[in-house]
């Protein structure tokens, strides 16, 4: 039988809403979603329960208007999908429920994962060992850069179907993510090798991306906020900007959870087999299986692969960005002052002001090697002091009194290029390497991997991401700083 699913939720939607009893109702919808992946049939029937809102009477002004409660439909506040035919994973008694894909990490790219496969009507589970949102690994914060200018045309060529999908985001969810504020490059003439904003400004020319070069004269005269030397230059590229990781991760978890997708929070993940039956997934919280499984562990990349009998270079450092509390909040708001990198042996970077009142700016690879069990959460105070000098030589007014230092890790391939791929001998398992610059494409990435896991190939250009290149295979010397300082943001 084949219903259009919007009709079957409309109707006991609808029911629901004309209930006018107090406290919370509980209904329950049949929808038949139409799947498109290569694990399940044309169409597959769901029954989720959901949680409404009463009926609430009263007017409220929002943004000056006035809006009566009662006249919002009442919005899902909790899907819980209770049942589905699914494949059983392998007839093991042990596993608890499977899925087409479990996605291993919560975090930008892994909650982006979660959405884009739920959105094409896989059942999905997503596990985080902590809670959602938290601190311990590379996502949380206010700001990233989102840029197009990188010296390899393999990212700039992705940065167009971030934007796009980004801005799809946005409107899906209605929360802004991404501020164009502007983005500059700096570097002094002669100090950043072959890769320099050459190489930037050739692969945007490539793109059709729209930029400038300027000289030191000419940026200080749009930026009277900085003090430059004469053999400073720059590269100013209009929809340059930052996008909101916090936000970001708890809109890509709303959006999957929408659209059926299971959260687990505090699940650690502490075993993996494949087979050819599937995968089976062991938690803290018991055992799962799937079709497919996603690695999106970041710093814990190799402990996931561990059980698969692998094991990467990857580096870990810990780094520290500082917000800091200028009292020229109006010369640094995002209208007057762009994301930037300083393009240098020693790199650095910073924001507006932006999710703090305070300006916000960091060294690139400027902490020290670690693992996930020997990190700290104590910002290095001489790493600090570099970043200070270098802003009170080159915008004075960017700097204020510090208020605070926030750690955060970078885990990366020993080219700093990304591992966007299926992991060596296992058609079932795919996994991301994020190399510390991959927040801005976290949607992008997350769509990715759901046509890897669902359609076992993807049409984006992903070739240089391979997980069977030289620089995790063979011997190769590590460039996090060089050639690779081009990566930062
Ligand atoms: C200081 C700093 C500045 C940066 N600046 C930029 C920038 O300007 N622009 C940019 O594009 N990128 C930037 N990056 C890089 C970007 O933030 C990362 O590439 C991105 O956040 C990586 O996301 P992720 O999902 O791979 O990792 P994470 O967010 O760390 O997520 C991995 C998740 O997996 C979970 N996990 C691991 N193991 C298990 C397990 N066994 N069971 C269950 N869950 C598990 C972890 O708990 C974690 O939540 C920066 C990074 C840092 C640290």
């Amino acid at each position: 039988m084949k219903l259009p699913p919007s009709i079957q939720i409309m109707f006991l939607g609808a029911a629901a809403d004309r209930l006018d009893t107090p406290g919370l109702i509980v209904c329950f919808e049949l929808m038949a979603a139409p799947l498109r992946n290569r694990f399940a049939r044309t169409h597959v029937w769901r029954i989720r329960a959901v949680l409404r809102y009463p009926r609430i009477a009263e007017s409220s002004s929002v943004n000056g208007g006035s809006v009566s409660h009662a006249a919002i439909p009442s919005p899902p506040l909790y899907t819980v999908p209770i049942a589905r035919p699914s494949r059983h994973y392998g007839g093991l008694m042990s596993v608890r429920r499977s899925y087409d894909v479990i996605v291993i990490g919560c975090g930008g790219i892994g909650s982006a994962a979660a959405y884009w496969l739920a959105r094409a009507g896989a059942s999905v589970l997503c596990l985080e060992q902590f809670e959602l949102g938290h601190h311990n690994g590379s996502s949380q914060d206010h700001s990233r850069i989102i840029r197009r200018s990188y010296h390899d045309p393999n990212y700039t060529v992705l940065a167009r179907p971030a934007y796009e999908l980004w801005d799809q985001i946005e409107q899906e969810s209605g929360v802004h993510l991404v501020t164009k504020c502007g983005g500059l490059d700096f570097e002094r003439l002669g100090t950043t090798g072959p890769k320099d904003l050459s190489h930037c400004a050739a692969a945007m020319t490539e793109q059709g991306v729209p930029f400038e070069e300027l000289d030191a004269k000419a940026l200080m005269e749009r930026w009277p906020q900085l003090t430059l030397d004469s053999d400073v230059r720059g590269l100013f590229q209009p929809d340059g900007g930052l996008v909101d990781p916090g936000k970001s991760i708890a809109v890509h978890v709303a959006l999957a959870r929408l659209h059926g997708a299971e959260i687990k929070e505090s699940t650690a993940v502490t075993g993996l087999k494949s087979t050819s039956a599937g995968v089976e997934v062991v938690t803290s919280g018991g055992t799962f299986g799937a079709q497919h499984v996603v690695l999106t562990c970041g710093a814990w990349t190799n402990d996931l692969l561990g059980h698969l009998g692998l094991r990467w270079p990857l580096t870990i450092t810990q780094e520290q960005v500082t917000y800091f509390a200028t009292p020229h909040i109006a010369d640094f708001a995002p209208n007057r002052f762009p994301v930037w990198i300083w393009r240098a042996p020693t790199e650095f970077y910073g924001f507006p002001v932006y999710g703090e009142v305070a300006t916000k700016a960091g060294q690139d690879v400027g902490g020290p090697e670690v693992t996930t069990e020997t990190r700290t959460f104590e910002p290095d105070a001489p790493t600090r002091q570099r970043l200070v000098d270098f802003l009170l030589q080159t915008m004075p007014g960017f700097v204020g009194p510090e208020l605070y230092t926030k750690t955060c890790l970078y885990t990366m391939p020993p080219d700093r290029n990304f591992v966007i791929d299926f992991v060596p001998g296992y058609e079932n398992v795919s996994v991301v390497a994020d190399a510390a610059h991959a927040f801005k494409f976290a949607t992008l990435i997350g769509k990715i991997m759901s046509e890897l896991a669902l359609d076992g190939a993807t049409g984006y250009p992903i070739d240089a991401f391979r997980a069977d290149r030289p620089a995790l295979t063979g011997d190769f010397a590590p460039i996090f700083r060089n050639e690779a300082v081009m990566n930062h943001g």
